[in-house]
Parts: structure tokens; C-alpha cells; sequence
């Protein structure tokens, strides 16, 4: 047994949630201590966003690639042959992105003075905790506790992971490329993923038990989706139950009742994540729950003083970013500082084909009296000089006062829209706003400022 540490803030996970926080607290001239047991960076950096970006990334560059080499061509480029994958390298490839960042999220972490502590920490009250690291037990105790143990996979209990039946963390380290891959979920982790693999040249048919894909948003932000997955031979099962397996594949309740067996190399399992709530004393902390999450007020506060929660343990959506700013936030208040955790909104994107980004109210949830206006990339250049020419982007505003409410798009790269989107939304901005600012042409932009003044009744290329 080592020494015990005595610690202002003690950080548990360094996930987006509890590194942003011990960065901040370092800043602030808090002592801090951060416990991670696996990898610094957390399930964002190591086994979701960015391995899942990078995947995504390379499957394009192989469609792309197997369109040119295709009897057609590709706008008069043409490769002699197939493009050819090695998995393998691939998969070295997507984990060298993974390790930059890993080394970058350590080195900050130093220069901000955070102590890192390896192992699995453990508590037996509120503030303290038994690290199990690779010299032993280390002890730790705290006058502040930021909970940041993030979440995990949805296991199917009739269908659980191993062998071929797996998550998205094996799904991002295959070594060969399935031949036939079947997707359990069309929410956005399975449609990325399914998307990705269809590209690679695997055989993709996705199982879903809503009558729809992506069943947060409307019809029309997914149906550029849906056309995708139709046209490039993805089949997508809806009303349909995944119960179990035999060896041959996934065995399914279809929509008439009837049950059928999908062939599958790989079953790809994403129904959703689950906070991380288990194995490590959080029964012993005497916080409350929301349900299935830690259940925090505006500030990130626990029931137990001085014990805060951030990210994927207390709520949807479960999101880097959300987890992310209320680690920087916690760190803010514990430093003395007043914040509050209250965003005008928490865009979202599905890095799917095409990208989907979603940023405050849909037109559903603004109720009737709001304006919505749509203005489609086919009338806008630099989507067409892209060969990106499907989607639109969406303005929601209050007629009243022309407040905006909400922006959606869907198309290629829309996802890097979504910052002007949630600054729209954070300033306040009025549809006015976005139509009186000068966006640069040529760029995807400029279809939301048609969106605007289409909202306004006055846009000039539609
Ligand atoms: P996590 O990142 O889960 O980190 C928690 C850390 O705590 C882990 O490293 C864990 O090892 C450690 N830990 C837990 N318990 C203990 C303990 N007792 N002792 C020591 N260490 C412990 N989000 C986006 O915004 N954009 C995306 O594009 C996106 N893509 C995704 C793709 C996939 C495939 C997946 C799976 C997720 C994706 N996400 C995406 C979600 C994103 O990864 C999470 O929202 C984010 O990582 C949450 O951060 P967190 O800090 O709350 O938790
Ligand atoms: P999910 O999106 O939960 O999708 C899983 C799918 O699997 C579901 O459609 C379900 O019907 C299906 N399914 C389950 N069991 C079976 C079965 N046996 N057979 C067949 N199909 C089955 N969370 C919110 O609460 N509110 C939000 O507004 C919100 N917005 C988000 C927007 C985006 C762009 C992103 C990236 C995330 C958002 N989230 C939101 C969070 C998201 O739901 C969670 O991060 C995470 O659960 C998504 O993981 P998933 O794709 O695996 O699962």
C-alpha cells in the first residue's frame, strides 16, 4: 500500500468529461488528481468519435476510389483497377490517430500539474477511494469529487457480446473486413458504422425495431439517408426484432410476425449506451438517481455535497461535447466561479452519408406558429461543384419576433456548419441576423443564409 494522496479535486475518468476538468482545475490552480483505469481520452478518443471518424474517413476515400475504377468513371477520372483494402493497415492507420491524441490528452494534463493515477478506483464513502494500480492500493481522498465515468455499450441479453456478436469497439479493431455484416440498431452509432462498412465492400443489412431510422429525427432530415442506404444496396429491415442467433446468423421477427436468419460474418450489435454506474462503490457515494443516470442539478451537482457528475453518467445526450463543457464548467465552479449548464442547445451529428446536423427545436417541436424554410444544396454551387448535391438546410424561427429556434441540415460536410448553427442559436440571433451577414462564396454556407432569407420571403437563388 502507497501513501495515501489527500487532493482538493479528485477526477474520476479521463474522458472528455473528466480530462476537460482536470485541464480546467490545473488552469485555476486547483490541485487535482485524475484516476483513469484504461485509457486517457476515454470512449471518445479511443473507441468512439474519432476511431469512428477515422474509419469513416478511409471508407470513403475506398468508395471513392472503386467508383473511379468502375466502367464509368468517376467525372473522367478512371482507375485501371480496383482499389484493393488491407484491414490490417487500416486498422494501424485509424489507431495511430488514436494514439496522438492519447499522448496530447497526457501531455496536457501535465502541463496543467494534474496527477494521473492508473487503475480502477473503488469508493467506500463519498471521498474517498481505493485505486487498484499496478504498485498496489493507493488510497485517495478528496474535498471534491467529479464523478466522469462516462458509459458503455448496450448488451442484448439474448444476444450478448463475443465471438462474432459484437460492439462498436470490436467493430472498429476488425482485422478482416466481414463479408456479411448485419446491424442490430439504426440509431446513428450502427448507421455510421453500416455506412462505413457498406463502403468498404461488405454485404450490409441493418435490423431495426422502430418502423424508422434514426428515429429521433423527422422524415425529411432522413430520407437523403435512407435514399443512400437504398441505393447503394444496404437492406434495412424495419419493425424488425433481433431474438437471438444460431450459427449461421441473427435471427429475426420480421414486421409480419414471421421470423427469419440473416446470414452474418459479424453481428454488429448498437442498441444504445448505458451509463457506467457499476463495480466501482458508487452505491456507497449516497447520491440520488435519475433512472438509470446520476441524477444532477444545473451545475452538475450530485445529492451529496461536493460530489459533481458530468457526460454520459448523468443523461442524455450522450454526447463529447455536453460531457466536455460540464467538466470545464464543474472545474469553474469548484474554483469559485458562477456557471450554470444551460445551452440554448446541444447540436448533434450523425456523421452518416449524408451527415446530419441538428442544432435546437425541429419544426415539430416549435409548435405551429413557427416559420420553416428549406433551401436545398441543388441550388447551391458549391455543393454541386462537390458532386454533394443532395440535402437542404432548414431554418425554425418564431414568427413573432423571428428568433431562431432551431437549424437542421443534411448533406456532405454539413457537419462542419454546426458551430455558426449553435452560435446562431446561443446569440439570440434573429433570422435577420443570418440574412445581413455575409457569407463566403463558394461554400456550403451560404444555404443557410438562403435559408434565412427564404424564412423572410426574399431568397435570390431558389
Ligand atoms: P467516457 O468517454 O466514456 O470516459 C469515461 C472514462 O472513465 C473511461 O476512460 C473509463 O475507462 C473511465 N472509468 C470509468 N470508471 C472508472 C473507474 N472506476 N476507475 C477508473 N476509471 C474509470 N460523441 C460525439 O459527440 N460525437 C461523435 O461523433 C461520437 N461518436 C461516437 C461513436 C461511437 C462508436 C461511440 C461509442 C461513442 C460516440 N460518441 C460521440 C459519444 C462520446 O464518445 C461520449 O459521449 C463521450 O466519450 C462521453 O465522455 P465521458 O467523459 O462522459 O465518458
Ligand atoms: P440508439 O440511437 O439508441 O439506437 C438504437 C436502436 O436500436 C433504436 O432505434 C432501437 O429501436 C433499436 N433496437 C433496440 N433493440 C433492438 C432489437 N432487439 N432489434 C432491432 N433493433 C433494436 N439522446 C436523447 O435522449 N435525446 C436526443 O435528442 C439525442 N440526440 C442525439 C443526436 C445525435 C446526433 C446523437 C449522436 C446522439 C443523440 N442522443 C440523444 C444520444 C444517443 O441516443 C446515445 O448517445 C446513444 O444511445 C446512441 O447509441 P446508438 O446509436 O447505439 O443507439
Amino acid at each position: 500500500m502507497t501513501e495515501a494522496i489527500h487532493t482538493k479535486v479528485l477526477i474520476i475518468g479521463g474522458g472528455p468529461g473528466g480530462y476537460v476538468a482536470g485541464i480546467r482545475c490545473g488552469q485555476l490552480g486547483l490541485d487535482a488528481v485524475l484516476v483513469e483505469s484504461h485509457r486517457l481520452g476515454g470512449t471518445c478518443l479511443n473507441v468512439g468519435c474519432i476511431p469512428s471518424k477515422a474509419v469513416i474517413h478511409s471508407a470513403g476515400y475506398f468508395e471513392t476510389m472503386t467508383r473511379a475504377a468502375s466502367a464509368k468513371g468517376l467525372h473522367g477520372i478512371k482507375l485501371a483497377s480496383q482499389p484493393t483494402l488491407s484491414m490490417p493497415e487500416l486498422v494501424a492507420w485509424k489507431d495511430g490517430v488514436t494514439k496522438k491524441l492519447n499522448t496530447g490528452v497526457a501531455a496536457l494534463l501535465k502541463r496543467a500539474k494534474v496527477r494521473v493515477v492508473e487503475g480502477w478506483a473503488n469508493f467506500s464513502d463519498a471521498k474517498t477511494c481505493t485505486v487498484k494500480t499496478k504498485d498496489g492500493d493507493q488510497i485517495i481522498t478528496a474535498e471534491h469529487v467529479i464523478l466522469a465515468n462516462g458509459s458503455k455499450a448496450v448488451e442484448l441479453p439474448f444476444l450478448p457480446f463475443g465471438g462474432n456478436v459484437i460492439s462498436s469497439t470490436e467493430a472498429l479493431d476488425l482485422k478482416t473486413l466481414p463479408k456479411k455484416l448485419v446491424v442490430v440498431g439504426a440509431g446513428y452509432i450502427g448507421l455510421e458504422l453500416g455506412i462505413a462498412f457498406r463502403k468498404l465492400g461488405s454485404e450490409v443489412t441493418i435490423v431495426e425495431a422502430m418502423d424508422r431510422i434514426l428515429p429521433l429525427y423527422d422524415a425529411d432530415l432522413v430520407a437523403p439517408v435512407a435514399k443512400w442506404l437504398k441505393t447503394n444496396g444496404v437492406t434495412v429491415h424495419l419493425s424488425a426484432k433481433a431474438k437471438g442467433r444460431d450459427k449461421t446468423g441473427l435471427i429475426v421477427e420480421m414486421a409480419d410476425g414471421k421470423t427469419e436468419t440473416f446470414p452474418a460474418d459479424n453481428i454488429l450489435v448498437t442498441v444504445g449506451r448505458k451509463p457506467a454506474t457499476e463495480g466501482w462503490g458508487l452505491e456507497k457515494m449516497g447520491v440520488d438517481m435519475a433512472g438509470r443516470f446520476v441524477k444532477v442539478d444545473d451545475q452538475c451537482r450530485t445529492s451529496m455535497k461536493n460530489v459533481w457528475a458530468v457526460g454520459d453518467l448523468v443523461g442524455e445526450p450522450m454526447l463529447e461535447h455536453k460531457a466536455a463543457t460540464q467538466g470545464e464548467m464543474v472545474a469553474e465552479i469548484i474554483a469559485g466561479k458562477k456557471r450554470r449548464f444551460h445551452p440554448a442547445s446541444i447540436p448533434a451529428v450523425c456523421f452518416t452519408e449524408p451527415e446530419i446536423v441538428s442544432a435546437g427545436l425541429l419544426p415539430s417541436e416549435a409548435g405551429p406558429d413557427a416559420i420553416v424554410a428549406v433551401f436545398p444544396f441543388m441550388a447551391n454551387g458549391r455543393a454541386l461543384s462537390m458532386d454533394a448535391g443532395e440535402g437542404f438546410v432548414r431554418v425554425v424561427a418564431r414568427k413573432d419576433d423571428h428568433r431562431i429556434v432551431g437549424i437542421q441540415a443534411i448533406g456532405q460536410h454539413v457537419a462542419e456548419l454546426s458551430g455558426e448553427f449553435s452560435h446562431a442559436l446561443e446569440m439570440g440571433s434573429r433570422l435577420e441576423d443570418v440574412a445581413g451577414t455575409i457569407h463566403v462564396h463558394p461554400t456550403l454556407s451560404e444555404a443557410y443564409h438562403e435559408a434565412a432569407l427564404r424564412a423572410l420571403g426574399h431568397a435570390i437563388h431558389i
